[in-house]
């Protein structure tokens, strides 16, 4: 459980009174899943004529304020208090309790199974400060761990590079999926230093993924490449969300092959021993560091 303050407040000023037009704030938001509101003030001066609120179509409330007279000086002042609840949000409400239930299972299936293992993974969101988003203890009881960034793009380069690095630096992070973030046709890739990110997954042995999901394709053949180039290890993945979107295995292996990719340079063309055994390096290495 997470309470958070979130106070907003807009000032227009005039160098003579002015009447003012309708105005329309979003500033309550929904409640949902993961979040419920605790309180929501909005007061705004001059005191409104008419103040309505109406629901949007994604059933956000929406404040309709209309003025009469005219003022030199309009105000907006919002304040919300949300409890956030974390341990809802994870991988879309994986708790950790459900892991730890989800681990228990595979465990038997383990024990059970004569000719195959199954290996257990998650991707774990990378927090704004590079933290994880499931503790250590949590994260040591997987196989491997996926770390991406999937909210704060606005944070600008040096605190994005320094999230991704952070991360990097946890024994436990397996793999920084979709390092540059970018959807095509939708999102341009946040702002990172690719460089240092190479760099930090070379001394770390931490792999980068290669995302073959097609609007992603991050890394790309370029950033690959280069990535390559510096010893760093690459895994293909497809960001499956369904069976069907296994297929875009290919695509990524396209992406790989442009990069001039070989198979000793991908973690996907490892043996299960040969995989685990490169994790089990890294988290003994970031061990004996301390
Ligand atoms: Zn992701």
């Amino acid at each position: 459980m997470q309470l958070l303050t979130v106070r907003h407040v807009t000032t227009y000023r005039y160098r003579h009174p002015v009447s003012f037009g309708e105005h329309r704030l979003m500033v309550r938001p929904r409640d949902s899943y993961d979040q419920r509101l605790l309180e929501a003030n909005l007061h705004i001066i001059p005191e409104p004529s008419e103040l309505r609120w109406v629901h949007d179509v994604f059933g956000n409330c929406v404040a309709i304020a209309r003025f009469s007279g005219t003022a030199c000086e309009l105000r907006f002042d919002s304040t919300i208090r949300l409890d956030h609840s974390r341990s809802l949000t994870v991988a879309h409400g994986m708790t950790v309790a459900r892991l730890r239930q989800q681990m228990t299972k595979i465990r038997a299936l383990n024990a059970r199974a004569k000719r195959f293992q199954l290996l257990m993974g998650a991707e774990v969101d990378i927090l704004s400060d590079g933290a994880m988003d499931y503790p250590n203890d949590v994260l040591a009881g997987l196989d491997f761990v996926v770390g991406s960034i999937h909210s704060g793009f606005t944070q600008g380069e040096a605190a994005i590079t320094r999230r991704v690095v952070t991360a990097m630096r946890n024994p436990y992070v397996t793999l920084i999926a979709h390092p540059t973030g970018r959807l095509m046709g939708q999102r341009e890739p946040y702002p990172v230093d690719l460089e240092a990110v190479y760099r930090t997954a070379k001394e770390t042995g931490t792999a980068l993924e290669i995302n073959a999901y097609p609007k992603r394709l991050d890394l790309c053949d370029t950033a690959a490449r280069r990535a390559n180039g510096l010893g760093v290890m690459l895994a293909i993945s497809t960001d499956t969300h369904s069976v069907d979107q296994l297929e875009q295995m290919a695509i990524g292996l396209g992406v790989a092959r442009r990069a001039w990719i070989e198979p000793k340079h991908l973690l996907n063309c490892r043996s299960r021993a040969m995989l685990l055994q490169w994790i089990a390096r890294k988290r003994a290495s970031a061990g004996r560091r301390g």
